[in-house]
């Protein structure tokens, strides 16, 4: 192991955990997992986790060595002593950072407060979960798993555990969903307390450009949409408005204004109370900024995100303010509804609801400033277990396109025909298909991965498999993150699909009585059996269970199986049974095809184009070079890609007309540096739109926390009498100082109070304020002790449930009222000239009053509707 400071640093703990070996070993597993439980008792009394880092840690690899066979190597023992100093362990794709999370999970569990691992996709999370819960189990410690078919009941019981692996989305989602739950039944999560995020720059950095929107529908004027449309194809680019192609933005210009006012023969586009500039803007912005299978894909009708960082698509987002709408509209497509916001938050503000935050990523130092700014996470290195092979060979830079593509589609050919196996990645789905025809004409096989739906759902499987002989595999950016790329193949997924296949087509034989099963295609699929697996096959093929399994039941049979866990009924002791024949029939292979890979020099990585942030190109690289193996990556420019062309700056320009005179590629120092730069602006401009998503969502973000903690105390509480006395004496308080301060009269005053109440006052007109206060407090008190009385009548708890009722529906009516008006606002600011002001500075102040004036006239609505509500 090298020595850095890192290392230098945990040196103490290191030896510390290793010392506890010898004895751990020793022990039967009950004794292990009574010194578990000891753990958490010694926490309980001390509430000091520190005293027990070395013990729980020595535990955990003790019982991953006997659940699993995988002992923590030492760097791995350093990454989890990162993970629970609350900082981001930047540890190499392959380095077992799965295993990692093991150490910092099981010693915060002693807690008892829930600890949660975040993965980037559902996959993930459940193969984290199958994979790892043998650890826990022999400790004890018990795991959850939240997936996105759950019901709330499911993840109620899944958030409850010890240890629970969720990802990102749902966990956000569900943080928004209990916070409109009307009772305490519904609520999913705990209080918040340690949390491991998982490929942490993808979560806090990628997806954290906008925020999350839980919505209800509302009317849309489809029309405009349509009409925009249709007027934009008159418009002349450069002419009539302007694209800014690098800020994402576009700006009409005065003719294109004076046109548009012709056709839809009105007098002023800019007229607020016939709103028409918007739609133009984005009609405009649909047209110019944004295509078909670039930024977005269509799908049954529909408009879907393509991730530009990630290459997948985002089916439950939408773009804000009327985008995407007009994206629709171009495309021709049935509108969809506006959506009305009943709750948002960002990534960065969600994240950081929880009191301890750490995060694994193979490519984070890259983006250190920002998780220090934004999430005060610091990024420590960890060294690789073994030393890196892999060979980044320096850019080619290519005259164009034409140039650079063809050269790529050769090397892919020289490559692979070697047999070393070959993994390129592309940024658009475009690109991706656009290479797949180049290799069709060197009549070359390779697996095609993009955010199309239908190889979304084989994503993770191709690309366990682009370490294959000979494997030439074209995915988009950072599709199928996570998944573990083996040398000559990964016979854990060879062996699932192998057995679904044979399962499900033998069934259907079965089904259809065709009892010729040995006769059909299956046939081939027998090649590498035995004797006994097909015993074990045809008695599994008589069980009526087992015929009752859907496919997809059969699939999820498979995945349970395939850990450590205890099969209980017959079927699932068969298919454990057909499983381990097969493992060991694919494990004597992939020995032999992995020493033949790295033979040959290992996972060859293409890069087509630099992306927009280097992290992104690390990412690429990473993916071969695991865990000591060899391989190569090497990137083909050319001097028209975006980053050049947008950022290169006209140097690079003049550079190259006077280099470029034949087709051969350059390799340049000047060139590399100006990469770098162009590639470090798109990075910082990047960094500053989410800076300031996360700067004007901090005010929103105080104001969700009082809202959401004052909900959850109503929500829990038996009784909300002393808290609607309180809002009634604000009330009359309030209204009391509100008319004083407008000069009403003694007269006017007692009249508005009245009619509040519903009732004559026997008071004199020119009695003296301070105690008229005391009086109407008394009076509400009266009013409130009638409608308690009257509400009794209908059984205990009802007049209790009909108060937490009206407080959370009027609180989440107010809440979502005030979320439109803060959007509308964060608009104006940016548009209404402020002079020298600081937009951020007025967006929070007009904030700050909105929210006053809200929480005042919730309390009012409160009592207005309690009062007046009546059961028949
Ligand atoms: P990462 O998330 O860091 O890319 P994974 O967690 O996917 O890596 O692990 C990569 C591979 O390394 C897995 O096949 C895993 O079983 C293996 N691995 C992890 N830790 C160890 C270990 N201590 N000893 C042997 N193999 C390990
Ligand atoms: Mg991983």
């Amino acid at each position: 192991m090298q020595k850095n400071s890192i290392t230098k640093k945990y040196q103490n703990l290191v030896s510390q955990i290793n010392n506890f070996e010898d004895k751990f070993q020793t022990l039967t597993d009950n004794e292990l997992r009574a010194q578990s439980f000891k753990l958490k008792k010694q926490y309980q009394d001390s509430k000091d986790l520190n005293s027990v880092i070395s013990e729980s840690f020595a535990l955990t690899r003790e019982a991953s060595v006997r659940t699993l066979g995988l002992r923590h190597f030492d760097v791995q023992l350093i990454g989890g002593l990162t993970l629970n100093n609350q900082k981001i362990a930047e540890m190499k794709t392959g380095e077992g950072k799965t295993l990692v999370a093991t150490l910092a999970a099981s010693l915060n569990a002693l807690t008892e407060k829930g600890v949660h691992i975040i993965t980037v996709n559902d996959y993930l999370a459940s193969r984290d979960h199958a994979s790892m819960s043998p650890i826990y189990s022999l400790l004890g410690l018990n795991t959850g798993l939240i997936q996105d078919d759950m019901s709330k009941l499911d993840r109620k019981k899944n958030y409850n555990a010890d240890v629970t692996y969720v990802t990102n989305y749902e966990v956000t989602f569900d943080f928004l969903r209990d916070n409109i739950a009307l009772n305490s039944k519904d609520v999913t999560l705990r209080p918040f307390n340690y949390c491991i995020i998982d490929e942490v720059d993808s979560v806090l950095i990628d997806e954290a450009q906008t925020p999350l929107i839980l919505s209800d529908n509302f009317e849309t004027p489809v029309d405009k949409y349509i009409i925009a449309a249709e007027i934009v194809e008159y418009l002349e680019p450069n002419v009539d408005y302007t694209v800014d192609e690098k800020n994402k933005n576009v700006v009409l210009l005065d003719k294109g204004s004076q046109q548009i006012e012709k056709i839809l023969q009105i007098q002023d586009l800019y007229d607020t109370s016939n709103p028409w500039i918007p739609y133009i803007i984005n009609a405009i912005k649909a047209n110019a900024l944004f295509n078909n299978n670039v930024q977005y894909i269509i799908q049954n009708n529909r408009i879907v995100i393509v991730d530009e960082f990630t290459g997948r698509i985002m089916p439950d987002r939408r773009w804000g303010d009327g985008l995407h709408q007009a994206i629709e509209a171009k495309e021709k497509l049935p509108i969809r509804q506006k959506s009305e916001t009943q709750a948002e938050i960002t990534y960065q503000n969600f994240f950081l609801l929880y009191p301890k935050l750490a995060g694994m990523t193979g490519t984070g130092k890259t983006a250190e400033v920002e998780f220090e700014k934004i999430y005060k996470l610091s990024v420590d290195e960890i060294p690789t277990a073994r030393p890196t092979l892999r060979k980044d060979l320096p850019d080619l830079v290519y005259k164009d396109q034409f140039l650079k593509w063809n050269a790529i589609s050769k090397t892919c050919n020289e490559i692979s025909s070697k047999g070393q196996p070959v993994l390129i990645g592309t940024t658009t789905i475009e690109k991706s298909e656009m290479l797949a025809e180049l290799l069709n004409e060197y009549k070359l096989s390779y697996q095609l991965l993009n955010a199309k739906p239908e190889n979304v759902r084989r994503e993770s499987e191709i690309v366990a498999q682009a370490g294959n002989r000979g494997a030439i595999t074209i995915a988009t950016n950072m599709a199928g993150r996570g998944t573990d790329i083996i040398l000559g193949g990964n016979s854990i997924f060879n062996v699932q699909k192998e057995l679904y296949d044979i399962l499900t087509l033998s069934r259907n034989y079965i089904l259809s009585k065709d009892m010729n099963i040995f006769q059909s295609p299956l046939k081939s699929q027998f090649r590498c059996t035995s004797q006994n697996f097909l015993s074990v096959l045809l008695s599994l093929l008589k069980d009526p269970m087992f015929l009752e399994l859907s496919d997809i039941g059969i699939l999820r049979a498979l995945k349970e199986n395939d850990t450590n866990s205890i099969p209980d009924l017959p079927y699932q002791c068969a298919i454990k049974f057909l499983i381990d024949e097969l493992k060991t029939h694919y494990n004597k292979n992939q020995k032999q095809e992995n020493q033949i890979v790295k033979n040959l020099g290992g996972l060859y990585i293409v890069g087509t184009e630099r992306n927009d942030s280097r992290r992104v190109d690390n990412q690429l690289r990473g993916r071969c070079g695991r865990q000591g193996d060899p391989g190569t990556s090497q990137f083909f420019l050319s001097l028209d890609d975006n980053l050049l062309r947008l950022f290169g700056g006209s140097k690079v320009q003049t550079f190259f007309q006077s280099q470029m005179l034949d087709d051969s590629p350059l390799e340049s120092e000047f060139l590399t540096r100006s990469l770098d730069s162009a590639q470090q602006k798109v990075e910082e401009r990047a960094y500053q739109q989410r800076k300031n998503l996360f700067d004007y969502d901090e005010v929103l973000n105080k104001q969700r926390n009082v809202v959401y903690s004052e909900r959850t105390k109503i929500l829990n509480k038996e009784s909300l009498q002393k808290n609607i006395i309180a809002y009634g004496e604000q009330m009359i308080t309030d209204l009391l100082l509100e008319m004083t301060v407008q000069n009403y009269s003694t007269k006017q005053i007692i009249s508005v109070f009245e009619n509040l109440f519903d009732k004559h006052f026997l008071v004199n007109s020119d009695q003296k304020p301070n105690g008229f206060q005391q009086y109407l407090f008394n009076e509400f008190w009266l009013i409130y002790q009638t409608k308690i009385n009257e509400f009794k009548v209908h059984g205990d708890g009802f007049c209790e449930s009909m108060e937490r009722n009206v407080s959370l529906l009027n609180i989440d009516f107010i809440w979502c009222k005030h979320l439109q008006e803060m959007s509308l606002l964060r608009e104006a600011v940016s548009w209404r000239g402020y002079g020298q002001r600081n937009p951020l500075y007025e967006y929070k102040r007009e904030a700050l009053q909105a929210f006053k004036e809200q929480s005042r006239v919730v309390k009012r609505l409160i009592i207005n509707e309690f009062l007046s509500s009546s059961v028949l």
